[in-house]
């Protein structure tokens, strides 16, 4: 069954069919992708969709060109991210990366000052966009490269530290980040010394084994404390007339750092070379309370998931009511982290669970708000009286809630669906694409387009019919939510399916056809069920008209 579905990591095989050339991604698609499981940060996913899109459009514009440049030349948007821990921005270039389906690393700045050994990580860092891109080097140099605390070079008046040594791992990133030849052979690699000379033995040539960084994007982040006092008072000395009404405002918690512009990177301690190289600054929000809450509630939640699978490993199932999501992300806030004091607290609450239901005969938890306040509470209570009922009641209570809370995902999702698609989420749907993601693992996302992927090809199936025999077909919307539910269940091909059921049919739709002169047929839920009553019924009645 899984091979049907869209894998986590890419498969490259499969994308080189339809590599760069066939991009076509629009940045209001790439944003409601990362709507769907990015909470908040509304003006970076604008910024990142926006710019990262155009990248990608621009690299596609040389490569049909046969890369040819213009007198422009190919510059490159690099970025630079500035925004607390744990607030998504890693996440979100790693969306980006899966959505365009190019490989993605992330490696950190401060190493780089660590071993002052700077063009040898930038270059270890492309060659593991290789290993991402399983070895294509025609993948690996469309990726993205995520650089963390970055604010750890800047050579700060304020930081304590070697300065010069600061400057001059940003000089030597400088020409990475334009565009540079990255040897991809490990020299001391002695399997890889030997592949040389031998290629050399047979060729008499070196053998020139390299990646250019031209269009590889790199982003560079950092949290960048201190940076925030440098724009305020920046803005003061500008006096602006708005900022001191924003300021006087009780209600409005001003963040300076939305105000950032390249100077004041440069004043926090970057050369003005390296801040060129960025010419796009996007600034992620802290994650409120709220924004904490929507984060556990998303049925997308990789971090909810991801611990229902740590139970489900031990074949226990895992729920959670609306208070205890309310309430895991009370404690998560009082910790300044974002979003991942949430696996945090999370991990601290569940793992007495963990440790416990294994050996228990309990095979399910319902995460209520009592089992957050007191764990080993519940858990000694639990092991004292496994048969009270209220385990189950709660279970049941947090199953009921988290369906619900699903169901409003999907039903959400109804018209974007059919505006783009024209893909109709009736109620069938909505129970198939609950199935799957309960049954397969697939986030609610994921099991909506492999719906949609199983219903176009029913559609495609209805077209190829058409141009093979000439007599339009097309399913009623009941009659195809019906062949989903059934090739679902049996795991079956939608094209194997129709064309059973087109086979019994095909030859009574000729004859019908030619004696009617009629051309199109509207095939009902019941031609699906049993094809045969379906064509006995047509026929006759045709018969019966003449
Ligand atoms: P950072 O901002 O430090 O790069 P990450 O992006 O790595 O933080 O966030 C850590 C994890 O927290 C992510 O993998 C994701 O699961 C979750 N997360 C963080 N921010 C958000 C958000 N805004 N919406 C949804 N999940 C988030």
């Amino acid at each position: 069954m899984a091979t049907r579905f869209v894998p986590q990591r890419v498969n490259w095989a499969e994308r080189e069919k339809h590599s760069l050339i066939n991009f076509d991604l629009k940045p209001e698609e790439l944003e409601a992708y990362l709507d769907e499981y990015l909470i908040g940060q509304r003006e970076a996913k604008g910024i990142l969709a926006t710019k990262i899109c155009t990248h990608f459009h621009r690299v596609k514009y040389f490569l049909e060109r046969g890369e040819r440049f213009d007198e422009v030349g190919f510059v490159k948007n690099n970025i630079i991210i500035i925004g607390p821990t744990g607030v998504g921005k890693t996440f979100m270039i790693k969306l980006i990366a899966r959505k365009i389906g190019v490989p993605f690393v992330k490696g950190d700045a401060t190493k780089f000052s660590e071993t002052g050994y700077v063009g040898g990580d930038v270059e270890d860092l492309i060659r593991d966009l290789v290993q991402e891109a399983d070895g294509n080097l025609e993948k690996a140099r469309f990726g993205l490269v995520y650089l963390d605390e970055v604010d750890k070079i800047a050579s700060s008046g304020h930081l304590v530290g070697p300065d010069v040594s600061r400057t001059g791992v940003q000089r030597a990133l400088l020409k990475p980040l334009e565009e540079t030849e990255v040897e991809l052979r490990v020299p001391h690699d002695p399997i890889a010394q030997m592949e040389a000379v031998e290629y050399y033995r047979r060729t008499g040539r070196r053998k020139r084994n390299t990646i250019n960084t031209r269009y590889i994007l790199f982003i560079a982040s950092g949290a960048f404390s201190g940076l925030e006092e440098i724009i305020r008072k920046r803005l003061h000395k500008q006096k602006l007339g708005f900022l001191s009404e924003l300021e006087e405002r009780r209600d409005v918690q001003v963040n300076y750092l939305k105000f950032v512009v390249p100077e004041d990177l440069i004043a926090y301690g970057f050369e003005s070379e390296f801040v060129g190289r960025f010419p796009v600054i996007a600034v992620f929000d802290p994650l409120t309370e709220e924004d904490l809450y929507h984060i556990l509630a998303n049925p997308n939640s990789v971090i909810v998931v991801s611990k229902k699978r740590d139970f489900r490993a031990y074949g226990l199932d895992l729920a959670f009511t609306e208070e205890a999501l309310r309430r895991l992300a009370s404690l998560a806030a009082r910790e300044n982290t974002g979003a991942r004091a949430l696996s945090r607290v999370l991990e601290r609450t569940l793992i007495p669970f963990e440790k416990a239901l294994p050996s228990m005969e309990l095979s399910f938890l319902g995460v209520t708000r009592e089992v957050v306040d007191d764990p080993e509470g519940v858990l000694r209570e639990m092991r004292a009286f496994p048969e009270n009922p209220r385990w189950r009641e709660w279970y049941e209570r947090a199953l009921r809630e988290e369906e619900e809370r699903l169901r409003d995902f999907l039903k959400n999702r109804k018209r974007s669906f059919f505006e783009k698609y024209r893909f109709p989420l009736t109620p069938t749907k909505l129970d198939l694409a609950l199935n799957l993601h309960r049954r397969e693992d697939l986030d609610p996302q994921q099991a909506l387009e492999e719906l949609l992927m199983l219903w176009r090809q029913i559609r495609s199936f209805e077209k190829s019919f058409e141009r093979r025999t000439g007599l339009r077909i097309f399913f009623s919307e009941e009659a195809r939510d019906l062949i989903l539910d059934q090739v679902l269940k049996r795991d079956e091909g939608v094209y194997a399916f129709c064309d059973r059921i087109l086979s019994v049919l095909e030859y009574g739709l000729k004859l019908v056809g030619d004696r009617t002169g009629k051309r199109s047929f509207e095939l009902p839920r019941e031609a699906v069920v049993s094809p045969e009553r379906f064509l006995n019924r047509l026929v006759s009645a045709t018969y019966h008209l003449d």
